[in-house]
């Protein structure tokens, strides 16, 4: 008995057996030993994590993909956590662990995944995932595009993004009616920013709010001096900004007002 697909649950089941593959082998194994699959749904990649040297845990929300799992992967057993991926703490699960993410998981929720692992991110070293392929595209993209947005920067602020591959709807059951992409991103060496996060995320969120226009508008929020409004860089739009110019924007701002 194989599961059935319930569209509640953003369930659309991977049938192409080397598509799953590739998804497993783009794990780095590089500087962690545990790896968390996200929605392994029948397991059709969770196979494929298993022969690998790592310990594989997996969440999965479904109590009937939890049910089929348990029967078909006996030894993953211990390692299922039956919970919504969104509302646990991965703390009180992994503690002082290195994990690696993983998992073809539903579209409805993959930014919010996204959000979690850039939160987490002193635990997580390294994430691959399947995407819608524009939200894919985004995640990956430089400056200079329009594409390029806050998902970009907050992403890029902290892992190196690549896009790995497009994966066709036909390969899924039931067909999703766009193209996925998969991304793999690697922690950067040194992610801790030199300005404070909070403060960074609102500078990136502002600017993109009204991103045609120039950042002297688009952040006239953040009260910034006139001294500090004459810098050129102001009459610059944010998608022209590097990861690195945001920062040291944000840098910039956080310093204005000092020997005023
Ligand atoms: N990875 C499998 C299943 C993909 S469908 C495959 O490629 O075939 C997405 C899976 O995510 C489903 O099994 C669904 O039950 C699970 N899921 C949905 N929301 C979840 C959540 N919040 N936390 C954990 N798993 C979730």
């Amino acid at each position: 008995m194989s599961v059935r697909a319930k569209k509640h649950l953003g369930q659309h089941f991977l049938k192409d057996e080397s598509i799953a593959e590739n998804i497993a082998n783009s794990l780095t194994l590089n500087g962690y030993s545990h790896v968390l699959e996200i929605g392994p749904g029948m397991g059709v990649l969770t196979k494929y994590i298993l022969q690998k040297d790592i310990t594989t845990h997996v969440i999965e929300i479904d109590r009937e993909s939890v049910e089929y799992l348990q029967t078909h992967y006996l030894n993953l057993a211990p390692r299922i956590i039956e919970k919504d991926f969104l509302k646990i703490d991965l703390n009180e699960y992994f503690r002082d662990k290195q994990l690696a993410i993983i998992g073809n998981f539903p579209y409805n929720i993959s930014t919010q995944i996204l959000f979690k692992t850039i939160e987490n991110r002193t635990m997580i070293p390294e994430f691959s995932g399947m995407f819608q392929k524009e939200v894919a595209q985004r995640i990956a993209e430089k400056e200079g595009s329009k594409t390029y947005g806050i998902l970009s920067v907050l992403t890029q602020a902290f892992y190196e993004v690549e896009y790995l591959f497009t994966v066709p709807p036909s390969v899924f059951n039931p067909p999703p009616k766009v193209d996925s992409g998969v991304i793999r991103m690697i922690r950067k060496e040194n992610y801790t920013l030199p300005v404070n996060e909070k403060f960074f995320f609102q500078v990136v969120k502002t600017a993109f709010n009204q991103r045609r226009k120039m950042l002297r508008s688009s952040l006239k929020s953040l009260n910034l001096s006139d001294k500090l409004r004459e810098d050129t860089i102001f009459t610059m739009r944010p998608e022209q900004l590097s990861v690195d110019a945001f920062i040291k924007l944000t840098a910039k701002i956080e310093n204005d007002g000092i020997g005023n």
